[in-house]
């Protein structure tokens, strides 16, 4: 079957879910609400890696819908993404980063998004005009890549794909182009029954702009064979994938399961490039986020567990004023460093907040004196 076939039979209903997963009738109800405000997509592959035994089970949290989805504490932009769109579907916050939003779409609506606020729903923020985006990046020479991304890349057709590669990869000063996609673990199937896509790739790659994936693995039970074999596809051709785990609660929340994650990655040729504190999105940060202090102790225990090639990973938050990278506690004090800054003042800055144990996002945390 072709890939946006096996798409389409995708579970989209909380009726089909309830075919395939227990779901009582009062629960129904709370998902079909929640389903209006966070659409509901799972393909048959990803379903089939779910525990339908295990009320508890990691990838049925990714996937599934919980009733707590209903909390509305947090936000829909957490890390300032209106104020730095400069076109629709183009963001630029980082002198050297232009970030496409392709698509409003994904192969999987995953639980824990944060941008809830526009997967699977409307198209106002998603890029319509390649041309005009162009532009902008070809006349802002501080440009040195461009991040395509949604909702997925690569869910669009391969002429929309070709369409974007065409236009970026003839921008002189670029240095190359990522794709950030989830496809490879949610929806292994759209590279491997689609091999014009790889040769799409392959070619721009190799003629034109050296091209990257970025992809996201949250627990190694999704490093399956088809998910190896995707990644080995486009490492074939000479794509270098690289990975950005979310830390989240009840699904990679302790140092055995980050750190098994992390070497099953190095294992098929992935490299761990970022570890990122949850958002407190709305609908996400209730249930998934993990405090900052319980969080610091994971990832050093994380660290212990792991070779130094293995943990070149930086865990970083992802803030309104830049990438800050989540240094760790020493004595009562948080430490956090730029990676990224928006002001480039900030770059590099090291600075502390008073450790609390119950706190999960740096504006929650007081300033030491
Ligand atoms: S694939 Fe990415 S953009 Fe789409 S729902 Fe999952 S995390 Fe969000």
């Amino acid at each position: 079957m072709s890939w946006d076939l096996l798409l389409e039979d995708s579970i989209s209903t909380v009726e089909d879910l309830a075919d395939y997963l227990h779901v009582n009738d009062k629960d129904k109800a709370v998902l079909k609400e929640i389903c209006q405000d966070h659409p509901l997509r799972i393909s048959k592959y990803y379903l089939s890696l779910i525990d339908k035994e295990d009320a508890e089970d990691p990838i049925k949290k990714l996937a599934v819908p919980l009733t707590h989805e209903s909390y509305l504490e947090g936000s829909y932009d957490t890390s300032g993404e209106k104020v730095n769109t400069v076109l629709p579907g183009l963001q630029h916050k980082y002198k050297e980063t232009a970030v496409i939003l392709s698509t409003n779409e994904c192969a999987m609506y995953c639980r824990h998004c944060f941008r809830k606020r526009l997967v699977g729903l409307n198209t106002d923020e998603v890029v319509q005009d390649i041309q005009i985006v162009a532009d902008y990046i070809e006349k802002h020479k501080e440009i040195s890549n461009v991040l395509i991304t949604g909702g997925d890349p690569f869910v669009l057709p391969n002429g929309r794909i070709q369409e974007f590669l065409e236009v970026l990869t003839e921008i002189e000063h670029l240095d190359f182009i990522r794709f950030g996609t989830r496809v490879p673990v949610t929806f292994p199937q759209r590279i491997l029954s689609d091999e014009n896509l790889i040769e799409i790739l392959e070619s721009y790659s190799k003629k034109k702009k050296h091209l990257y994936i970025v992809t996201q693995f949250n627990h190694s039970r999704e490093i399956t064979k088809e998910s190896i074999e995707a990644c080995n596809r486009l490492q074939d051709v000479g794509i270098l994938v690289s990975n950005q785990t979310v830390l989240l609660r009840g699904v990679n929340d302790d140092s055995e399961t980050m750190a098994q994650l992390q070497r099953g990655l190095v294992r098929i040729g992935v490299v761990p490039y970022y570890v990122f504190q949850c958002r407190p999105v709305k609908r996400v940060k209730r249930h998934f986020q993990v405090p900052l202090y319980e969080a610091c102790k994971i990832m050093e225990e994380t660290h212990a567990k792991l070779d130094g090639h293995t943990k070149r990973f930086r865990f970083i938050m992802s803030h309104p004023t830049g990438k800050i990278e989540i240094l760790g506690i020493d004595g009562n004090q948080f430490l956090f460093k730029y990676h990224q800054a928006k002001d480039s003042r900030d770059y590099g800055k090291i600075f502390t907040r008073k450790v609390d144990k119950t706190s999960a996002w740096l504006d929650d945390l007081e300033i030491d004196t």
